[in-house]
């Protein structure tokens, strides 16, 4: 377990919180990262509390100088990133006639700037290593889109193919990188969608409920560990039979 270090990005809530607390368990040292330092200190604290090493380090992925600084943070406490799990996410939902110019360019900013710059961040170290981890937290609507979510699927479709390529230049020195594109998930996001909205897609759910965080989270520590050396390029779906590929 030695030398396993893990930042996790907006995991002060909901998915990201289950991955560092499992990632945690797991032995990782872990960098707790939230938009509230209070949240970020929390989740921390919890899993100090449970006997893991955690640290939190507040900010704001999409803005290029936090980014550098939450990586440093993780360094300075842990001596190393080998894992960077891109979590942090944001929900909004307008019928596109109405979708606003900013709450376009928010939704691409936190989700495909905030991953662009937080894996550029980490990406350095990991290949001069010769080893790393990278997991892009995806959704199934950036598979088959949602309604009045083009903003959010167009993202998170960016986040697939930005994986992919990603892939494809870096698995042979050493760096491993993946996508999770979770179902609708129990979470304080998917509540800012309307019940309508939630009510219809868990009608169409073959399962017929949405997932917990921390089913979410045993894909995730799946795909940082050994047993998955070769998933390289791949988006895993814990998506209650949403999308079945
Ligand atoms: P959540 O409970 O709202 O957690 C997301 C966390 O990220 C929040 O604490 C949020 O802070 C933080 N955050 C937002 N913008 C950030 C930024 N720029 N920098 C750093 N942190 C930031 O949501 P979740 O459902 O766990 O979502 C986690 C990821 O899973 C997201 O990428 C989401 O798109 C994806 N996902 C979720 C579902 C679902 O149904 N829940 C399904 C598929 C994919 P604030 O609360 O202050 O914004």
């Amino acid at each position: 377990m030695a030398g396993r270090s893990a930042l996790v990005t907006g995991a002060g809530s909901g998915i990201g919180r289950a991955v560092a607390v499992k990632l945690a368990a797991e032995g990782y040292a872990v960098t707790v990262n939230d938009l509230s330092a209070a949240r970020a200190e929390a989740v921390a604290d919890e899993i100090r509390a449970a006997g893991g090493t955690a640290a939190a380090v507040a900010g704001d992925v999409s803005a290029e100088a936090d980014a550098a600084a939450i990586h440093a943070a993780a360094v300075g406490a842990h001596g190393t990133v080998s894992l960077l799990v891109n979590n942090a996410g944001i929900a909004h939902q307008a019928p596109f006639e109405n979708l606003e110019v900013a709450d376009f360019d928010r939704m691409f900013a936190v989700h495909v700037r905030g991953t662009f710059l937080m894996t550029r961040a980490v990406l350095p170290a990991m290949l001069a290593e010769g080893a790393g981890v990278v997991i892009n937290i995806a959704s199934q609507l950036g598979q088959i889109g949602g309604v009045e979510l083009v903003h959010y699927s167009g993202a998170k479709a960016a986040i697939i193919g930005m994986t992919k390529a990603l892939a494809r230049e870096v698995s042979a020195r050493g760096v491993r990188v993946n996508a999770v594109a979770p179902g609708p998930i129990n979470t304080p996001l998917v509540m800012e969608l309307s019940e309508d909205w939630r009510a219809a897609k868990r009608a169409g759910l073959p399962l017929g409920r949405f997932g917990e965080p921390e089913e979410v989270a045993e894909t995730v520590a799946f795909l940082a560990s050994p047993a998955a050396s070769l998933f390289v390029g791949q988006t895993l779906g814990p998506n209650s039979g949403d999308v079945m590929l």
